[in-house]
């Protein structure tokens, strides 16, 4: 007890926290970024067929950015608020603040839940997933260029699997769609979070190819490789457990009568 107490970033479940925020953080930075250039490549490219497709990139990130970057948003306050332990529960050192204000995002400027409706109900199925291309086509062509590079191939082949795992997902959807709305309404929450983990990743082999690319320049990048290891280690793989939950349909949530969500204050009155 005489002895100095180790710093709290000795624990590996600490670390875990701070290198998930690290890991969401960077490449819903680069994901907007990316998304930012689409928007002006949408208007200033002197090329028409170029602006269009800028365009139609854009519309599709927009509800995937809004959303899955302000869901992380309270994650990452939270996950952060809890580091600091009962510290970060109470006022003095500002973290609840942080967590209060993230807590708004998700609800303004469209409810996530909304944002994914929109992403599944209109962005999927326009010009026959058209909209959808737009971000296929240049992720399969960085894992055709890419596949054989030494460096990236521990990223690349867990990718190409979310990244067609992602678009089963969306097949899946389109066709289930047609017999009964409630299937879109039921998948696409999970389906924003799919598309959006995959699109971290792809902003994440971007990123990576450039850190390789630098690694001896500079410690910054070194760190860049060992944070995106992360990320396909620990976070992408979430893409599966989401499109299991897609691929059990509305069938379950539909069939609880409305008197059913009731039934815990029932229960408690009766105790
Ligand atoms: C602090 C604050 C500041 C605000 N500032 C502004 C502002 O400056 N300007 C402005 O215009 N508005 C503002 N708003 C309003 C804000 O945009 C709305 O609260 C938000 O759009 C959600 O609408 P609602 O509250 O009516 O929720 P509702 O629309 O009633 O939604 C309730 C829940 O039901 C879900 N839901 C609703 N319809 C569907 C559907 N068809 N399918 C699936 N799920 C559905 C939603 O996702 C949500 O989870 C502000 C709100 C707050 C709290």
């Amino acid at each position: 007890p005489s002895e100095e107490a180790d710093p709290l970033l000795v624990h590996p479940d600490i670390r875990r926290m701070l290198l998930r925020a690290k890991a969401l953080i960077d490449s819903s930075r680069m994901l907007s970024a990316w998304t930012a250039l689409a928007i002006d490549r949408s208007v200033k490219d002197p090329d028409e067929k170029i602006r269009k497709a800028n365009n139609d990139l854009v519309e599709l990130m927009t509800p995937i950015i809004k959303s899955i970057l302000t869901d992380y948003g309270v994650e990452i306050s939270s996950e952060m608020l809890q580091i600091f332990g009962g510290h970060g529960y109470i006022r003095e050192y500002g973290m609840e603040q942080f967590y209060r204000d993230a807590r708004i995002a998700p609800i303004w400027e469209g409810t996530n839940g909304i944002q994914a409706m929109d992403l599944a109900g209109r962005k999927m199925p326009q010009g026959m997933g058209r909209l959808l291309r737009r971000f296929f086509h240049p992720a399969l062509a960085f894992i055709e260029v890419n596949r054989g590079d030494e460096n990236l191939k521990e990223f690349v082949i867990p990718f190409e699997k979310a990244l067609k795992g992602l678009q089963k997902t969306s097949m899946f959807m389109a066709q289930k769609g047609l017999s009964n709305p409630y299937e879109i309404g039921a998948a696409a929450s999970d389906y924003m979070k799919q598309f959006g983990l995959v699109s971290m990743g792809y902003m994440w082999l971007l990123m990576l190819k450039t850190a390789f690319l630098k690694q001896d320049e500079d410690d910054f990048y070194k760190n860049k490789i060992i944070i995106g290891r992360f990320f396909f280690e620990r976070i992408l793989p979430e893409t599966l457990s989401r499109a299991i939950a897609i691929g059990t349909g509305s069938k379950t949530m539909m069939s609880l009568p409305d008197d059913g969500f009731e039934s815990a204050n029932k229960f408690s009155g009766k105790a």
